[in-house]
């Protein structure tokens, strides 16, 4: 079955387009069978989370936002997952904040990387980093710790969706500013990341791209206050509070 054999008014339509993104993947050798599990755990969560972007995790995306407009040098992680879930939207927001698209992956294999940065050249991507892996991030065994001297290890802001925990803390270990997406709160990788963002990847990444280009006039001290005034902590009980009871964490 592909994207077209899906009836447009089907009540879950959006959530069967993204399992056969998924698969569509996997055939092409983007997607690991590994990646096939994450969606289902992911998909668990947004059930539950009424399969919408919350008003917190707006607001993670706004401020997320307003990380990689203040950043040095910004990075968006990829891996086998968002490729396939939504490479043009990464895109656009690499080119809208100005950072750099890194293919980074858990269970790396050449084939794999490559793979996935010809489909992100299809996209529109130029200069896709991760193949070079000529640096190390510290405290990860060889494989899992390969990054580009100039991408990854360089950068001081790094948008990381569905990272393994040990990774997101490595990351966070070497003084970097992390932004995790993830679906699921009591995940270790939001639980270490600057910016917890609780959303569906595919909702979140062109709600951040939304927000670049609404704060692209900001002055820095602006972008600085919507930094500063963001309680991690707080966006993630939320994203649990809905979970568990559906509601907004309020006593009542
Ligand atoms: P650990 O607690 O060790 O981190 P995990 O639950 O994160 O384990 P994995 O299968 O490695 O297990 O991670 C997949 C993660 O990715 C899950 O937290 C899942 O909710 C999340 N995920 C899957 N699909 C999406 C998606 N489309 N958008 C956002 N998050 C997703
Ligand atoms: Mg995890």
């Amino acid at each position: 079955m592909s994207e077209v054999d899906v009836p447009e008014d089907h009540p879950r339509y959006e959530s069967l387009l993204t399992r056969h993104r998924i698969e569509d993947g996997v055939a092409k050798g983007i997607t690991s069978q590994q990646g096939l599990i994450a969606q289902g755990r992911g998909e668990a969560f947004d059930y539950l989370l009424g399969e919408e972007t919350t008003p917190s995790a707006d607001e993670a995306e706004r401020v997320a936002a307003a990380h990689l407009l203040l950043a040095e040098h910004a990075v968006l992680s990829v891996n086998g997952n968002v490729a396939a879930l939504c490479p043009g939207e990464l895109v656009e927001l690499a080119d809208v904040v100005g950072a750099d698209l890194e293919v980074n992956l858990f269970n790396r294999t050449e084939e794999r990387m490559r793979a996935i940065v010809e489909h992100l050249e299809a996209h529109g991507a130029t200069d896709v980093k991760g193949l070079a892996a000529d640096a190390r991030i510290p405290g990860l065994s060889h494989e899992r710790a390969k990054v580009d001297a100039d991408g990854i290890y360089d950068a001081d802001v790094v948008l990381v969706p569905l990272e393994d925990g040990d990774r997101a803390e490595a990351l966070s270990a070497m003084g970097k500013t992390n932004v995790v997406v993830d679906l699921n709160p009591m995940s270790r990788s939001p639980q270490t990341a600057a910016v917890p963002v609780i959303d569906n990847v595919v909702r979140a990444i062109p709600n951040v791209t939304r927000h670049a280009r609404d704060l692209a006039d900001a002055t820095d001290d602006e972008l600085r206050d919507i930094v500063d005034a963001f309680d991690a902590e707080a966006a993630l009980a939320d994203a649990e509070a809905r979970i568990r009871d559906g509601g907004d964490g309020s006593i009542d």
